[in-house]
């Protein structure tokens, strides 16, 4: 069955496609743990965590009420350890995002008296927050009307404006805002952004769209939502090898070292040498995980303490008692390597 084609447009009718996508998110919209609230704090970790975490992984294993629970607020985040921090972060990947929040949560302390700025200029001047995460925190913690653009949205539009430009120039990003802006009611911007985003999630999604129960269905222009939004080639996968020992004490403590200056700065991970080194080494396990656009395959080697290669200059190793590694914040891929070695 072909999509239905569009009697109205959303910019020429914006009053009854304001309406129609509000009557639907009231009637429909997903009861969402952030959505029951209006602090900017709880919202502003919700938008972080959000960032690179689909909606379902972070329901499914309560990531935001759990670290809500450890940090309930500026104050307990300002003043958290790293190491707590990182463990608290650990699953949810791309980890300045968590330093980024920790250092909000200190200049909204020090510089606004511990009171969120509502207007998403003064937001956007906060650590890690971009033109987005302003806006959503203005709208959904103040009902500010600030637009938002993000994915779900930037779909939503191109194909309810039948717009076939490639979505990630500056340029066509501007056009995308400016659509966004000019649909946004003066009122109720919370319901609306979050509706926008709610549709293009349940509704309007990438492969599959449920076009003929769709609430704006009236007013979308394109016949070929499948093909739309325009993006550019996706990066290319390169392959990554990483050789790690396993290395205990009297099957005690572990060797573990600590990442410096790398995108998982203040991890702890197996200690990692170069393939040469480790020819004569019994193989373990072998274990293949995903970071940004690298496929690792993970080798991990039996050594005791004694066969130990040296290290390279400025790294860190030390052994961790079982228990300690608990609480040690360390990338996914090796708790789990971890938890089935141990
Ligand atoms: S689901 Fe998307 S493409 Fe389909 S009618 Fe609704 S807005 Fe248009």
């Amino acid at each position: 069955m072909s999509k239905p084609v569009a009697t109205r447009h959303a910019l020429r009718n914006i009053r009854a496609f304001r309406g129609a996508l509000l009557r639907w998110f009231n009637a429909n919209g997903a009861d969402h743990p952030w959505r029951q609230t209006s602090d900017p704090y709880a919202i502003l970790v919700s938008e972080v965590m959000l960032q690179q975490t689909t909606v379902r992984a972070v329901i499914q294993n309560r990531r935001f009420e759990r670290f809500l629970e450890e940090f309930p607020d500026l104050n307990t985040l300002a003043r958290a350890p790293e190491n707590k921090l990182l463990r608290a972060w650990e699953g949810l990947g791309y980890y300045n995002r968590v330093r980024n929040l920790q250092k909000t949560a200190r200049v909204i302390l020090e510089k606004h008296d511990g009171e969120f700025p509502p207007e998403p200029r003064a937001l956007e001047s906060l650590p890690g927050i971009g033109r987005y995460t302003a806006g959503a925190v203005a709208s959904f913690a103040f009902d500010y009307p600030a637009p938002i653009v993000e994915a779900n949205i930037t779909r939503l539009l191109s194909r309810l404006f039948d717009w076939w430009k490639p979505v990630a120039t500056p340029e066509n990003q501007n056009q995308l805002w400016s659509w966004a802006e000019t649909l946004l009611p003066s009122r109720d911007a919370r319901a609306f952004n979050s509706a926008l985003m709610e549709l293009g999630q349940s509704h309007c999604s990438p492969r599959s769209p449920r076009c003929h129960e769709c609430p704006v269905r009236d007013f979308c222009n394109t016949r070929n939502p499948e093909k739309l939004p325009l993006k550019q080639p996706r990066r290319r996968w390169v392959e990554v090898d990483e050789h790690v020992l396993l290395v205990r004490k009297r099957n005690g403590p572990v060797l573990m070292a600590k990442e410096e200056g790398s995108r998982r700065n203040g991890l702890w991970k197996l200690p990692e040498r170069d393939h040469d080194q480790l020819a004569d080494f019994p193989l373990l396990a072998t274990r293949k995980y995903g970071i940004t656009n690298h496929k690792v395959t993970m080798y991990i080697y039996h050594c005791t303490p004694s066969q130990l290669p040296p290290p390279g200059k400025n790294t860190r190793e030390k052994f961790h008692s079982c228990n300690a590694l608990r609480t040690l914040p360390m990338p996914s891929p090796f708790r789990r390597a971890l938890a089935d070695l141990l």
